[in-house]
């Protein structure tokens, strides 16, 4: 067996394992260990691809993060990418007639976060929105498309230029406590004194290999279809539409319309797939919304978007095991987020204080620490 020796050993080679290395590897040997042959196989390859600031309607933590995100985004360093990784889509929110409140309270919620917005005409926007949707719509300002692929890989180059190492088909079987962290895996044994559990749906599987108390991760399966267009049918300027009320959305991707029906299942850790009832909901909600024919889907899958119970990603060092620190719980916003948790996660481990831009914004270390879901489940119980 292989012995290898590290500063940092990342469990989860997703966007989440892959950002907090690239900021780590500057100053610190960092390997990942990667259970699956491809780094972006689960949750991160399987995403919609949507920067929006005002995400979850108009979640303010989420906010500073994306906020924390878009310069990055914007402007990778030099070399980072052949790609832009953002590309500005337009978004709307539609509503039927008899929802409409629905639009204004969404409003109140991006004005509160300054987030631009506007009332519009839907079908001005796009034309194919069915009768029902038609006429005042919410266009929230900012959204884009991401290159997942471009980030995902271009955190991933830059580790390994800088000396790390991404080894793949290396699962994580068993971690011990031992004058620093022995990690062993299907690829040998690994030693470092830090580990950073960025498992996805796996982190508290982890954690129990670790005998580290769970954080009681939530994973939530989700379903994407892609449908085609008609003949000689063009989407790749249409806006992408997210269904207020419903929770539905969709939008232009590779000529086709990708659409997800909102799903939020219950499941255990797992390489999910796609069940027959949320395709078909996805297909019902793109024909109500629009004047499209749904005939045919091309290609459906689904994916585990991964909660703890306030719906906030959490990073840092567990409070009863040294050297044990989380980056988990990403749910359905951890490819627009990931270079301010890479930040975050980078700066809590070298123990220098949050990145001041984050701080101006108004975010603090407890608002994404362990030690608060310890805490609520404290005051749960003394509720109970
Ligand atoms: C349908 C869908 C749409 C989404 N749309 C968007 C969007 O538009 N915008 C956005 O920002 N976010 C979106 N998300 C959310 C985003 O994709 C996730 O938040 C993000 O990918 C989570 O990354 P991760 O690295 O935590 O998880 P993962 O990508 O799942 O990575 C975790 C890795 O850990 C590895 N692992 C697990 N156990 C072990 C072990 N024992 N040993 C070694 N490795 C192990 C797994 O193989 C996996 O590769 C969406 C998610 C879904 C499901």
């Amino acid at each position: 067996m292989t012995e290898k020796t590290a500063d940092i050993i990342i469990i989860g080679g997703g966007i989440a394992g892959a950002s907090a290395g690239y900021e780590l590897c500057k100053e610190a040997k960092v390997i990942i260990l990667e259970k699956e042959a491809v780094p972006a196989y689960h949750t991160t390859g399987r995403s919609s691809a949507i920067f929006q600031l005002g995400y979850n309607k108009g979640d303010p933590l989420l906010n500073i993060l994306v906020r924390a995100s878009a310069n990055f985004l914007y402007h990778p360093p030099a070399g980072f990418t052949d790609h832009p990784l953002l590309t500005p889509r337009p978004m709307i929110h539609i509503a039927t007639k008899d929802n409409q409140a629905i639009l204004d309270d969404l409003e109140a919620r991006l004005d509160a976060i300054d987030v631009p917005s506007a009332f519009i005409d839907g079908g001005d926007l796009l034309p194919i929105l069915s009768e029902d949707y038609r006429g005042r719509a919410l266009q929230e300002y900012g959204a884009a498309d991401i290159d997942v692929n471009a980030l995902h890989q271009g955190y991933l180059r830059a580790i390994r230029a800088a000396g790390g190492e991404v080894i793949t088909k290396a699962e994580v079987l068993g971690l011990q406590r031992h004058e620093g962290w022995q990690v062993r895996s299907s690829k040998g044994l690994f030693t470092a004194p830090i580990v950073i559990n960025a498992a996805g749906a796996w982190v508290d599987q982890i954690a129990a290999m670790a005998d580290v108390t769970p954080i009681n991760i939530q994973p939530l399966r989700r379903t994407v279809i892609l449908s085609p267009l008609s003949d000689g049918e063009n989407c790749d300027d249409w806006p992408v539409i997210m269904g207020a009320a419903e929770g539905y959305y969709f939008k232009p991707d590779s000529g086709k319309i990708l659409m997800t029906p909102g799903d939020a299942t219950c499941v255990a850790p797992s390489d999910v797939q796609p069940e027959e009832i949320d395709i078909a909901y996805g297909a019902h909600y793109l024909s109500q919304a629009t004047n499209l024919r749904v005939d045919r889907i091309d290609r459906s899958w689904a994916g585990l978007r991964n909660h703890v119970t306030d719906g906030h990603p959490v990073a840092g060092f567990d409070p009863d095991v040294p050297g044990f620190f989380w980056l988990a719980g990403q749910g359905g916003f951890g490819i627009k987020t990931a270079p301010a948790m890479g930040r975050l996660t980078a700066a809590l481990i070298k123990g220098c204080g949050l990145p001041q831009d984050m701080r101006d914004l108004g975010l603090t270390a407890d608002q994404v620490s362990v030690e608060r879901l310890h805490n609520h489940i404290i005051e749960n119980k003394a509720h109970a």
